[in-house]
């Protein structure tokens, strides 16, 4: 069984102007397989930046604590030794590859992570049965990778990574994001196919609570400024969908102001049909 450790997580970010502003403040979080953990909280938090650091983005600098796959650790790998150890991380903003094709690219990840190139043949069928099962029509293979890809087309195609890819723990960030009600349930499906093989852990990475209808969490840890305020099961998700963060922060205390997205609703109203295209 495949246990994902975060113990007192700090980390750093780059940014443009060359500082090193602190983003996580302290964060411990154990995934175990078999386990599913849904990390909410308000836009700004961190979620993102905890993403990155399991994945290694060089941007990202952990300065203090640790983080280990089944007793490995994980931040003295290199970021495809890290997809090799069977840490997945999807990101919310993928980049856009000219000149790879999909196939391509999700056969390279194959042979990487499996440690030899699959017969072209018994791929493509592999392949062309997940795409099948995700709803993805088949030309989209050969598309570019990330390329002009929607917002429903990144997700799908993030599940389908899942799919071929199996790791023994997946980070999926804002999986729900930009999708309508039936991208999400072919996507929530994917998820669910995939944690329920044995050995096989998700931290899923969320601002809303609608993807936890379909994908039920084990536990809900909540991340605001860099920490985590609270814990809890389900229902923790099913009280931010009905109050918002704002109950949470001022629990942890925490001033809740208008200004900084430490207020809205958790509940996802961005997915509505009448509304516009998604945010984030
Ligand atoms: P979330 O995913 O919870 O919305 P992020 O992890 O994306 O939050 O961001 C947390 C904080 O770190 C924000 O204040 C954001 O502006 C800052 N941040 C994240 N990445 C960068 C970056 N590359 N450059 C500058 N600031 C960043
Ligand atoms: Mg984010």
């Amino acid at each position: 069984m495949s246990t994902l450790e975060i113990r007192d997580l700090h980390v750093s970010v780059l940014d443009a102007a060359d500082d090193r502003p602190e983003i996580l403040r302290g964060v411990d979080l154990t995934v175990a397989a078999g386990q599913t953990h849904a990390i909410m909280g308000p836009n700004g938090s961190g979620k993102s930046t905890l993403a990155y650091a399991i994945a290694g983005h060089p941007k990202y600098l952990v300065t203090q604590g640790s983080i280990t796959l089944d007793g490995q650790d994980v931040l003295a790998m290199s970021v495809d030794a890290r997809a090799r150890a069977g840490l997945f991380l999807a990101m919310q903003y993928p980049v856009e590859v000219p000149g790879v094709s999909v196939s391509n690219f999700l056969r390279t990840a194959v042979t990487a992570v499996r440690g030899e190139a699959p017969k072209l043949r018994l791929f493509l069928k592999e392949m062309n049965e997940a795409m099948a099962a995700l709803s993805i029509d088949p030309a989209f293979a050969q598309r570019n990778l990330n390329e002009g890809f929607s917002g429903g087309e990144k997700k799908r195609h993030e599940i389908l990574q899942l799919e071929l890819l199996a790791p023994k723990i997946a980070v999926l960030d804002e999986t729900d994001s930009g999708l309508d009600i039936d991208a999400l349930k072919v996507v929530s499906e994917g998820i669910n196919r995939y944690r329920a093989q044995p050995g096989h852990g998700v931290l899923l990475i969320t601002h809303y609570t609608r993807i936890l209808r379909y994908v039920t969490p084990d536990f809900v840890p909540v991340l605001a400024r860099g920490r985590i305020v609270k814990s809890g099961g389900r229902e923790l998700a099913l009280q931010l969908e009905a109050e918002g963060y704002g109950p949470v922060l001022q629990e942890a205390g925490y001033d809740v102001d208008e200004t900084d997205g430490f207020s809205g609703a958790a509940t996802g109203e961005e997915a509505a049909p009448a509304a516009a295209p998604a945010g984030r």
